[in-house]
């Protein structure tokens, strides 16, 4: 701990938004990162669910460089041939019929609440503006995308609230059956949430919701931006409630491995309002960006990749409850859906997560005092078996410590 420390520097330049782990890297590949100080650790991270593909994916890499020294960007005044093919890709591959890029999740947000509202503008009912969210949710950091979610310390102090924003309980359909009216524009939810702490909503809810949103005429919005791109072990989370497409959906973190890229999805009819001049973005969809992204999302979208994914999480959530068998005073449940795992724990999860480190482990933090895994899609059972036993050595840690309290 101590030579971590000695070399981190002070980040006194820093705005302070951050609470950063004493731990600086030099390198990754695949699920392993090397710090500055030549150690190696085993990543469950991923970037926050973002590598999706493990650091430094040869391909990716591959493609970085040589479209590196082909073009970077040229402005969206121009047609971008690598922006048409990746939205011709993901629409093959899902409902939407057109997509807007972005460089980040929270803008894939962004535009997709002021598609739902402009949606119901073009239609003649500019009265429909209210946003339905759900409590526990993140949809990220702009006013709009902060005042979709609601949580509290991630507005306060930011002036006024913006007009037309409310949350529900996550998963109690008979409120949010009595929530919806004439002056409802959209519905926002992860159908598995991320930072809340990988909570899933059940199959036939996200159907159920489906439906109402389609009878009153509200546009579902799906942030698919952590549970989306194979993270589940389908390309899509919603893709295991049927009949359950959105009308509009954000993706992000995985379309880029790493490299600033998101999207926001959408059916030609819901962004029937965004004319031309009504959105746009300077470095949205340029073609270094694209290259990547078209890349990342063919290897995401492969067989192989979500078998794996279904692989491994099966076998980490089996030797979780195991875990959870043996460490009933700390392990409260394991949740999630996929590669995106959560275990709460009864202990402080910020301290669990720096006791892992010790063992060379890194795992998230989430809502609710979980740790998330959410570490590459394509980690090998090897490797998950051995995230399980680190996880266990610090399981053992925390228990002695506070044996020692008591
Ligand atoms: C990360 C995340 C966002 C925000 O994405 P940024 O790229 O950080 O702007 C929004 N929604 C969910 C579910 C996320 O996990």
């Amino acid at each position: 701990m101590t030579s971590q420390t000695s070399t981190t520097p002070s980040n006194d330049h820093l705005m302070g938004v951050y609470k950063r782990a004493p731990l600086a890297f030099e390198r990754g590949r695949g699920s392993r990162l090397t710090s500055t100080q030549g150690e190696d650790y085993l990543d469950c991270v991923a970037g926050i669910a973002t590598a999706g593909l493990g650091h430094c994916h040869p391909k990716i890499v591959d493609v970085l460089k040589t479209q590196g020294e082909k073009l970077w960007h040229v402005s969206n005044i121009y047609t971008i041939p690598e922006q048409t093919a990746l939205a011709d890709a993901l629409c093959a591959k899902t409902f939407a019929d057109v997509v807007f890029f972005t460089n980040s999740g929270t803008e894939a947000i962004e535009c997709a609440l002021k598609t739902a509202r402009k949606y119901h503008w073009a239609n003649g009912q500019p009265e429909r503006i209210e946003v339905i969210g759900f409590e526990g949710a993140f949809h990220g950091r702009s006013y709009a995308a902060v005042y979709a979610a609601g949580n509290p310390t991630y507005v306060e102090g930011f002036g006024p609230p913006l007009p037309g924003y409310t949350q529900l309980p996550f998963g109690d359909m008979e409120v949010f059956e009595s929530a919806l009216n004439d002056k409802t524009a959209a519905v926002i939810i992860e159908p598995v949430q991320g930072e809340g702490g990988a909570r899933s909503l059940p199959a036939a809810d996200l159907k159920l919701m489906r439906d109402l949103c389609t009878q009153h005429g509200v546009l579902l919005i799906l942030d698919e931006i952590q549970c989306g791109l194979g993270r589940t072990g389908r390309l899509f989370a919603h893709e295991w409630a049927e009949h359950s497409a959105p009308d509009i959906m954000c993706i992000a973190k995985a379309l880029g491995n790493g490299f600033p890229v998101g999207a926001c999805l959408s059916t030609r009819e819901a962004a029937k309002g965004m004319t031309v001049g009504s959105h746009g973005s300077t470095y949205g969809g340029n073609p270094l960006a694209m290259a990547i992204g078209l890349a990342a999302f063919e290897e995401l979208s492969k067989d192989e990749t979500l078998a794996n994914v279904r692989l491994v999480s099966g076998f980490f959530t089996q030797q979780l409850k195991g875990l959870q068998d043996r460490f009933p005073d700390l392990i409260v449940d394991i949740r999630g859906k996929g590669l995106l795992i959560g275990i709460k724990l009864t202990s402080n999860n910020r301290e669990f997560m720096a006791l892992a480190r010790d063992q060379h482990l890194l795992v998230a933090g989430g809502g609710d005092n979980c740790v998330r895994l959410v570490p590459s899609l394509l980690m090998t059972q090897e490797e998950a078996s051995e995230a399980i036993a680190k996880l266990e050595a610090t399981l053992e840690v925390v228990r002695k410590d506070k044996a020692a309290a008591a």
